[in-house]
Parts: C-alpha cells; sequence; structure tokens
C-alpha cells in the first residue's frame, strides 16, 4: 500500500531508501556492495513482473461499470443480479483469442467478453464471446484447435494452412468459420460489438422452475467494423488500437452500454426441440425464441492498475450463483473446470484473494493456506464441526440447477436432431441475413485468406467446405484463388 502522504521513496518493506540513482560501492569508481539490499529487490522484482499471459486470450484490456435491471424477469430466475430494481457492480475483459500479449488488437479473431457480476451472493462470471457460436463443440478438440490457430512448432509462425487444415476437417466449424470471415470478423471497436454467452446456461426461479437461456449483450453504439484492408493498416500503425479507444472513451465520459436481452427456453420443451439447444455450434434463431429485454451494461470506469485489476482478472464459468447453472452443453461442463485450473496455473491457488476477483459480500468458505494466501483462516477449519463454524444451509440455497441422465459411458458425438447439421445455419448467415456487399467482403476475405500459404489438399477441401455452406460462395471463393 502506497502513502501518498510521505514521498520519500522506501523499499517494500517501507524502510526509507538513500538514492533512487546511485548503487552502493566502494568509493565512486569501486564495485558494487552485495549489502545494496534496494538495488537487489529493484533488479530481483523486475526479472519477476512478468506473470505467464493467458493461454489463449493473452491480449485484451477491461473496464469496470455496473449492470442495472430495467425489465422484470423473475418469472424465470431468482438470480439477485437480475431481479428488478438491481444493480450490481461489474468488471468486463474484451480480448482476441489466438494473438499473444503484444498482439496487434485488429487480426482477424473471435473476440472474448468476459464480465464479472460482483453480486450479494457472490461473484457472478460469464465468460462469452463476440460471436454467438464457437469453432467445436466437444472440449477434446479445443485444445487442437487452439493449437492450430496459434503457432508452429518449427518456425514459431502462424501459418493459414494449419488453421484450413483443422477446420475442413472440422466441419461443425462452418457456421463460426463464415461468421468470422464475415463483416463482424473484425470490429471497429470493443464498443462497436454484440457479446453472446454463446453457451446455453440454466435459470431457475423462486419456485423451482427451470428455463434454458441464451444471453445476448447488444451494443447501444450500433455495430459497426474494420475492412481486411483498414484492419491490415491499423495492426502497423497501432497495435494497441482497441484497448486505447476503450480507455480512452471511458476516460472523454463516453460511458458504453449494451443492452442484455435473453432467449428462453422452457425446460421441457429443450428435449423435443428441432436442434439440440446445447451445441455450442448453432444458434436458437430468433423466430423459434424471440429476445426478451433484461437490463443494461455500462462500463464508467478504467482501471487504474492495469496488472492487478486486468492481468490478473480471472473469469471463470463454473462462478454461478443461486438461480443460474449450466447446461448439458459439453463445451461449457469443460470450461467449469478448465477456467480456475488455468487460473491456478498462472496466478496461484489463492487468486480469488486478488481484489479484482474477491467476492464483494461476506464469504466463509474452508479454504486454507497454500502458497499467497494473505487473509487469515480462523477455527474451526474443518464440517461438520460443533463449534460454530459455517454449515452449508440447503433448504434456503437448495441446488436445483440439475438435470437428469442415463446412459452407458461411450465417446461419442450428441445425437442428432431433426434439423442438427453442420452447413445450414452457416449459409443462412450467407444467404439470409448477409446482403451483396457483405456477402462481397466474405469472398474477398477469405479468397485473400486462402491464397496465404494454404497447399492444395487442404485449399481442395476447403473449396468443398465453402462449397456446402453455399455453392454460389463456394464456387465464387474457388475461381477468386484460382485466378
Ligand atoms: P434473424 O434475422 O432473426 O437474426 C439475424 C442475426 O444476425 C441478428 O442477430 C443480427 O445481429 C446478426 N447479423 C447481422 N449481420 C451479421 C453478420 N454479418 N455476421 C453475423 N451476424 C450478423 O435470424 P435467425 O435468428 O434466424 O438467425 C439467422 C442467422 O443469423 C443464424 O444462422 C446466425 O448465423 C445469425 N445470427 C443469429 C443469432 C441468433 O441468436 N439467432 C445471433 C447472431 C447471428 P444484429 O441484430 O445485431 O444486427
Amino acid at each position: 500500500m502506497k502513502d501518498d502522504k510521505s514521498k520519500s521513496t522506501t523499499n517494500d518493506a517501507g524502510i526509507p531508501v538513500p538514492s533512487d540513482e546511485h548503487s552502493l560501492t566502494v568509493g565512486p569508481d569501486g564495485p558494487i556492495l552485495l549489502q545494496d539490499h534496494y538495488l537487489i529487490e529493484q533488479m530481483a522484482n523486475f526479472n519477476r513482473e512478468k506473470i505467464p499471459e493467458r493461454q489463449p486470450h493473452a491480449k485484451g484490456s477491461g473496464a469496470f461499470g455496473y449492470f442495472e435491471v430495467t425489465e422484470d424477469v423473475s418469472a424465470y430466475t431468482k438470480a439477485v443480479v437480475f431481479q428488478p430494481g438491481a444493480k450490481t457492480d461489474t468488471l468486463i475483459r474484451f480480448s482476441t483469442v489466438a494473438g499473444e500479449q503484444g498482439s496487434p488488437d485488429t487480426w482477424r479473431d473471435p473476440r472474448g467478453f468476459a464480465l464479472k457480476f460482483y453480486t450479494s451472493e457472490g461473484v457472478y462470471d460469464m465468460v462469452g464471446n463476440n460471436t454467438p457460436v464457437f469453432f467445436v463443440r466437444d472440449p477434446m478438440k479445443f485444445q487442437h484447435f487452439i493449437r492450430s490457430q496459434k503457432r508452429r512448432a518449427d518456425n514459431g509462425l502462424r501459418d493459414n494452412d494449419m488453421q484450413w487444415d483443422f477446420w475442413t476437417l472440422s466441419p461443425e466449424s462452418a457456421h463460426q468459420v463464415t461468421w468470422l470471415m464475415g463483416d463482424r470478423g473484425v470490429p471497429k471497436t470493443w464498443r462497436n460489438m454484440n457479446g453472446y454467452s454463446s453457451h446455453t446456461y440454466m435459470w431457475v426461479n423462486a419456485k423451482g422452475e427451470r428455463f434454458f437461456v441464451k444471453y445476448h449483450f447488444k451494443t447501444d453504439q450500433g455495430i459497426d467494423f474494420l475492412t481486411q484492408e483498414e484492419a491490415d493498416r491499423l495492426a502497423g500503425v497501432d497495435g494497441d488500437y482497441h484497448r486505447r479507444d476503450l480507455f480512452e472513451a471511458i476516460k472523454r465520459g463516453d460511458y458504453p452500454s449494451w443492452t442484455l436481452k435473453m432467449q428462453i427456453m422452457p425446460f421441457e420443451e429443450a428435449a423435443t426441440y428441432r436442434l439440440n439447444p446445447f451445441d455450442l455450434t448453432k444458434v436458437w434463431p430468433h423466430s423459434d425464441y424471440p429476445l426478451k429485454e433484461v437490463g443494461r451494461l455500462t462500463l464508467n470506469r478504467n482501471p487504474t492498475d492495469f496488472h492487478t485489476e486486468i492481468e490478473q482478472a480471472a473469469f471463470e464459468p463454473n462462478n454461478m450463483i443461486p438461480g443460474i447453472g449450466p447446461s448439458p452443453d459439453k463445451m461449457l461442463l469443460a470450461r467449469l473446470f478448465s477456467y480456475a485450473d488455468a487460473h491456478r496455473a498462472r496466478l496461484g491457488v489463492n487468486y480469488k484473494q486478488i481484489p479484482v476477483n474477491h467476492p464483494k459480500c461476506p464469504f466463509h468458505s474452508y479454504s486454507k493456506d497454500g502458497a499467497m494466501r494473505v487473509e487469515n483462516v480462523s477455527d474451526p477449519v474443518y464440517a461438520p464441526n460443533s463449534k460454530g463454524g459455517p454449515k452449508a444451509d440447503s433448504e434456503r440455497y437448495p441446488h436445483l440447477e440439475v438435470w437428469g441422465a442415463s446412459g452407458d459411458f461411450v465417446h461419442a458425438a450428441y445425437t442428432l436432431r431433426k434439423d442438427d447439421d453442420d452447413w445450414s445455419q452457416a449459409g443462412d448467415l450467407v444467404r439470409k441475413v448477409m446482403d451483396d456487399e457483405q456477402r462481397n467482403r466474405l469472398v474477398s476475405n477469405v479468397v485473400g485468406h486462402l491464397k496465404k500459404g494454404v497447399s492444395e489438399p487442404v485449399l481442395q477441401r476447403a473449396f468443398e467446405y465453402w462449397h456446402n455452406i453455399d455453392k454460389d460462395i463456394g464456387e465464387r471463393i474457388k475461381n477468386g484463388v484460382k485466378s
């Protein structure tokens, strides 16, 4: 903690130091003494300033704000954050996926849209993206997918051949790849993009009734994008373009906001819906499940210490408060483990004591000790106990966010439903949502990408892939690459 009243430099123990400029030597020209503990502290601290970057979502930034409920959705969830009139402090972090810390903000990539709500019943995190779908639907493929988007083993370079090799061997990626290669694949700013839970979650109301839901944070600034040419130029001119834009907008009082709208499916309908509602590569068409407004997210405060407030922010989808639960989405179920595990590896087991991750409500956990624990633990340290320690209150907090399942243990894809296939929704996006100009830019973006180092067999599969999405677009892409 720094004491602003004292302007005299101290070391980390608060002891005043004799000089900011000169190390301790034997005479002005003599050797440096090992007893210069302040010099040693400065050098040692510097050597340890960097912590491992996130793998993936390394490059990003964020801001603080609040979420206020504007409509009554208490019929669907008892979660305190969504009750009428509730206003909750929040933190958001935006990011790219594949790039490292120093990579340009304007590379074509999905953007992370990770939210932390500091509620009175614990920290609630929603770790979303600016896209409603994802490249794969089974967590077994996630690690391989990310490796294919990052760097080769031999030359340390990113490689379009590797990306298309993975995508074309994974047809479930078609919807997300079409989305990525379209205008929304490079947002103009983070303020000009939507955020989606992508995953399906469960909501439970005060009566114990269950619903499956998807979150849509719609930008109030309007959707806007960068063309490939603009994005390429900005990557050279200002690699931190999006980070800078957010910080400067908030600094000048131009607070960005998003309107939260939900798609809500009664629990029983999930069993018979024509699409698997838990398949992360699909959306629920709005005509089936229209958007229902909930409230507004506003960002109004920049971080003052990027490292402690953004770099050490640990978002984890397993942070779900009463009234919110997971769904049978396999990717989500795996993320419930992997995010917290990543934080333990990157920040240490006591990462929830870092102020930005700390609950802002009373908490009574039995966790104890471990590296870098800074908060006191008190007896009793076990449960059950007869010494007045915390006791789980299952009457007040029954675990209702559950569903039933049975079957043999298998390694298998989801059971296909009537309208489940990998190409239709990608085709709808091309044919029904995009206009002629958007389709032209889509073709141009894909052709440009395929022309950079994609090998012949992979190229042939890419033509087939696009042909499956849309015959006309597939033909145009093939002609464009061959011309
Ligand atoms: P709708 O016509 O009701 O919705 C189309 C959606 O597409 C809108 O949410 C719109 O967002 C979004 N959109 C517009 N242009 C683009 C673009 N260039 N790239 C990506 N998204 C865009 O149709 P359906 O609900 O039946 O969905 C049709 C297709 O739209 C889907 O297959 C999917 O690819 C895409 N989509 C669907 C979403 C959903 O949750 N149903 C969400 C986002 C995309 P906005 O309102 O912000 O303009």
